[in-house]
């Protein structure tokens, strides 16, 4: 049986059922997973008679008190083993085994003399025993299209879906196919445009997909930090089988902790071999579950509109165990997921509302500007008064185009909109702030980030096992390692873009890139560092952790220039009029903006304007122009420095 078909049976939700599985010790993966008949039994039993359980909990207490006594004598930590059988449990604290069955059976567990119990309830009996333990801690690793189960307060919401997989397996024809058969048509006539995303009906429940597959648009979303899908559905063609851009979209919603359905495709082939597709998934993890796994498959034909309704089934059952919710009467929140420049309405935010109601009329602050809300729009291109949590809306109303990836959020004044939008440029700030080996332990310990993501490429699968050997035996406080895409071959683009979003730093063995990827990186504030010593490699790995690398590069101040003047154009944003203090301004450089001593914003200058003229550097006593892309907020008497390395 499955947790979720148990909790139906039961009348509790899955997630409280979860929760009780957890307190007895049972490990479930997800809500997905299948518990034997016995425990099915046991949690009845317990769920329905909960004064028996009292009772027991009496006799506990005694048992404990009189350990506390035995304690005394001895202080000893006993280690906790990552599983042993009930026998060797009974060994190990020193008890009779009808003591750890009787115990297990109160926690649920029912177990004879050889079953084998897993860490975490051994762990728990030894509380129950009241025994001091030790447990060595266990390496944290992502699990699998691990469920996160969203608790945020609140209404049902409907399920926020991206259809992710490799070129030419389907992507649109799915989208395309949903769009057709569950979209209701407007009375206008039934043309729905293309608005980034839409919502698709299924027995009278929603279901809202992002209508820009493929996982580059997925990561350039979350690299800005939105979090604007619940479910990735990955397409695999069932003629081709797993390719390297499946391999990457698995990556990519692992690092995001999305949870992955399968829909395999073109089953209509001929060549079409489903066995095949679930062997190479389940190699990469991702287990079907009529092979014993928690993976969602669905055999479909998005040209043939075969299973498509099994899929969006599938998707909803999914999404009503993730008990997705958000609050509807507070001031609008949400994700801008593209722009369009209309020639009547002007700029036009398509995004996506994740919490409160947004209406005509609202003030909404995003990317660094406000507007009032003149209009919205469906997805069906109607007018509306009003739009609710997943609700795909084109917003019109902003003075400019706002930047896809960016959260927009409702204000009361003005006021607080202006608030704001200079927190904005901090924020882009922080965010564009290289990560670097360097300075990983410091953003750590600012509370920036909890662990040492690596996306790590070796030139061979036996380096890269070594290295992740070594990598797993690092143990510093505070700090855990996780490696979001272990690989062998060149570092690619996808690499580069697969850091960006889930923060984490390229790390190379024995491996090479292009110039036009270590470009990107270095826009995408990435950092790569490359090793051909496997020990040099782990060396800079401990000691970044312990926040002791230095850094390979001495900075080098050009000059420093004073903001004057600050021009608006309604095309490019804001340009700076400056006068050069000392030393000078280079274009391409790296620059950091400084306010009464605070640095403000770094990143690199764009552009450098003597009059109209652009030039390579003006040097001190002279005025300029200065365009940085990303930064608009400057202020009379901001301090722009120029920077390089040595
Ligand atoms: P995308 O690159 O993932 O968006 O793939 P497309 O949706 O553009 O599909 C690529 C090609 O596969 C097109 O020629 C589609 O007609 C074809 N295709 C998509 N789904 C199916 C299917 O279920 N069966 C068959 N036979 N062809 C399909
Ligand atoms: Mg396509």
């Amino acid at each position: 049986m499955r947790v979720y078909e148990l909790a139906k049976k039961l009348g509790v939700s899955t997630h409280e059922l979860l929760e009780v599985l957890k307190d007895l010790g049972v490990e479930t993966k997800s809500h997905f997973s299948k518990i034997d008949e016995e425990t099915a039994d046991t949690i009845e039993s317990i769920l329905s008679s909960s004064t028996k359980t009292e009772e027991k909990e009496d006799v506990m207490e005694r048992k404990v008190m009189e350990q506390q006594k035995e304690e005394e004598i001895k202080p000893v930590k006993t280690q906790i083993p990552l599983s042993a059988t009930v026998r060797e449990i009974s060994e190990l604290f020193g008890l009779p085994v009808s003591q750890i069955i009787m115990t297990l059976m109160d926690m649920g567990i029912l177990a004879n003399i050889n079953k084998e119990i897993d860490q975490g309830t051994i762990s728990k009996l030894a509380e129950k025993f009241n025994i001091p333990v030790e447990t060595s801690q266990p390496q944290k690793t992502r699990l699998a299209g691990k469920l996160r189960i969203q608790t945020t307060e609140g209404d049902p919401r409907s399920p926020i879906v991206t259809v992710l997989g490799h070129v030419d397996h389907g992507k649109t024809t799915l989208l395309d196919a949903i769009r057709k058969t569950n979209v209701t048509a407007t009375e206008a006539g039934g043309i729905t445009q293309h608005i980034g995303a839409y919502q698709a009906e299924v027995g009278g429940r929603k279901i809202t997909f992002i209508d820009t597959p493929g996982h580059e648009a997925f990561t350039a979303l979350r690299a800005r930090g939105a979090k604007v899908t619940d479910i990735a559905i990955l397409v695999v063609a069932a003629d081709d089988g797993v390719m390297p851009q499946t391999v990457e979209a698995i990556d990519h919603a692992r690092a995001a902790e999305v949870p992955i359905i399968v829909a395999i495709n073109k089953i209509d082939k001929p060549e079409a071999n489903i066995d095949r597709v679930k062997t190479q998934l389940s190699e990469l993890g991702l287990i079907p579950e009529d092979w014993g796994g928690d993976t969602i498959m669905v055999p479909i034909s998005a040209k043939k509109n075969i299973g498509i309704d099994q899929l969006l089934e599938m998707v909803l059952l999914l999404a009503d165990i993730m008990e997705l919710k958000a609050r509807y009467e507070i001031p609008a929140r949400g994700t801008i997921i593209e722009t369009v420049l209309d020639r009547g309405k002007g700029p036009i935010a398509i995004a996506i509302v994740m919490e409160g109601t947004l209406k005509v009329g609202d003030l909404i602050v995003t990317s660094g500007m406000y507007g009032k809300v003149r209009a919205l729009l469906n997805d069906k291109g109607e007018r509306i008064k009003k739009a609710t949590p997943s609700m795909p809306v084109q917003i019109v109303g902003l003075p400019r185009l706002p930047v896809a990836g960016e959260n927009f959020t409702v204000v009361e004044n003005e006021r607080r909109a202006k608030e704001l939008i200079s927190q904005w440029g901090e924020e882009t700030q922080q965010q564009r702030e290289v990560l670097s080996l360097e300075n990983i332990r410091l953003r750590i310990d600012k509370g920036e980030l909890k662990d040492l993501n690596l996306v790590l490429k070796a030139d061979t699968q036996g380096s890269l096992e070594a290295i992740e050997k070594f990598l797993k035996e690092i143990n510093i406080e505070g700090v855990t390692l996780s490696i979001v895409r272990r690989g062998v071959g060149n570092i690619s683009e996808g690499d580069v873009l697969l850091a960006k979003a889930s923060k984490a730093i390229v790390v190379g063995f024995n491996v090479e890139t292009e110039l036009g990827i270590l470009k990107l990186a270095e826009n995408e504030g990435v950092s790569i560092k490359i090793y051909n010593i496997i020990y040099e490699l782990i060396d800079d790995i401990t000691l970044a952790l312990k926040g002791l690398l230095k850094p390979e590069k001495q900075e080098l101040i050009l000059g420093r220039a004073e903001v004057r003047q600050v021009f608006k154009s309604s095309r490019i944003g804001s340009i700076a009029g400056c006068y050069v203090l000392d030393g000078k301004i280079v274009r391409n450089s790296n620059i950091r903006i400084k306010r009464a001593d605070n640095v403000i914003y770094e990143g690199r200058l764009t552009s450098l304007k003597r009059f109209k003229e652009d030039v390579r550097e003006v040097t001190s006593g002279y005025e300029c122009g200065i365009f940085i892309e990303g930064f608009e907020d400057y202020k009379e008497q901001d301090i722009i420095e120029s920077y390089t390395f040595e």
